[in-house]
């Protein structure tokens, strides 16, 4: 018997197969905006216990040691199973990272801590600063209000994770023999946060910077911020540094030495670039300077 459709049913049947594409378009969407568009990147040790776990761009390190591991930075909400496969695909195993440190809060970074801290169980260590902003999900005193209705309507929200403990400026982290130090180099955020620490590579130890943003953004300034930048640019020119890295892998040419890898006489040598890091504060510095926010 041939079904017989009323013009109102046809109408709807049109709008129900109209719908799929919108939702299937939607869920596209809404995926890529929790992983803000990163795509997986292949996870490769930069120098002995230190690798690279992170995404396209978003990066995330983890520094190895026989007691545990620390991992630096969470990535997107949609990024965070990328560096937990990272991790896996390096051979280590993500209960064994037994602290997860954050350079920054922004959802960028500090979005996918939660998940991570749930598979392994690590404490989280972050500044007064950065500890307020990741265990409200994402809100900033510091942000202007415009932006700040962008986390009252949930649009840069991410799961809250809790903090375990808050460091201060000079403060270090211990996980048996791996050791790395708190530089609170503020400006970026209020509690922007610079790691250093040594790598033994073969028979060398390579001194590492995991150094802040040092853009100054337009819609997050606070009373005190260019003292912080002083103190910023006084801090990260007296590190030494060997290696160098931050949080978005296009400010450290992440790409341009993975690839000179295969070249080099030692793989971690395309990652040497103490040059590289004085150009990189000279260059915030004289953004800073001239008063340049974006
Ligand atoms: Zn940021």
């Amino acid at each position: 018997m041939p079904i017989r459709l009323t013009r109102r049913r046809w109408a709807l049947v049109v709008l129900a197969l109209a719908a799929v594409p919108v939702v299937l378009l939607f869920r596209a969407w809404k995926a890529n905006s929790d992983r803000g568009g990163q795509k997986y990147a292949e996870p490769f040790r930069i120098a002995g216990n230190f690798y690279y776990v992170g995404a396209n761009d978003v990066s995330s390190f983890l520094v190895t040691g026989p007691e545990g591991h620390v991992l630096i930075d969470g990535g997107y909400p949609g990024t965070a199973p990328m560096i937990a496969a990272s991790i896996a695909k390096l051979g280590f195993d993500i209960r064994d990272v037994k602290v997860i440190l954050n350079s920054e809060p922004h959802l960028d970074h500090a979005g996918g801590l939660a998940a991570l801290q749930k598979a392994s169980g690590a404490r989280i260590y972050a500044s007064d600063a950065s500890a307020r902003t990741i265990e409200s999900g994402g809100d900033d005193p510091d942000i202007m209000l415009p932006i700040r209705l962008l986390f009252w309507t949930r649009i840069i929200r991410y799961p809250p994770a809790h903090v375990d403990r808050r460091l201060k400026d000079g403060d270090t982290v211990r996980v048996g023999p791996v050791e790395l130090t708190a530089h609170i180099t503020g400006g970026h955020t209020r509690g922007c946060t610079s790691w250093s620490f040594p790598v033994r590579d073969g028979t060398r130890v390579l001194n590492v910077v995991s150094a802040c943003s040092l853009i100054v953004l337009g819609g997050s300034r606070y009373d005190g911020q260019s003292g912080d930048l002083e103190h910023t640019f006084a801090t990260l020119r007296a590190l030494p540094a060997d290696i160098w890295v931050s949080s978005h892998a296009r400010l450290w040419g992440r790409y341009r030495k993975f690839v000179a890898r295969d070249t080099a006489k030692d793989p971690a040598d395309p990652f040497v670039d103490p040059a590289g890091y004085r150009a990189y504060v000279d260059s915030g510095e004289a953004r800073f300077r001239r008063g340049v926010v974006q």
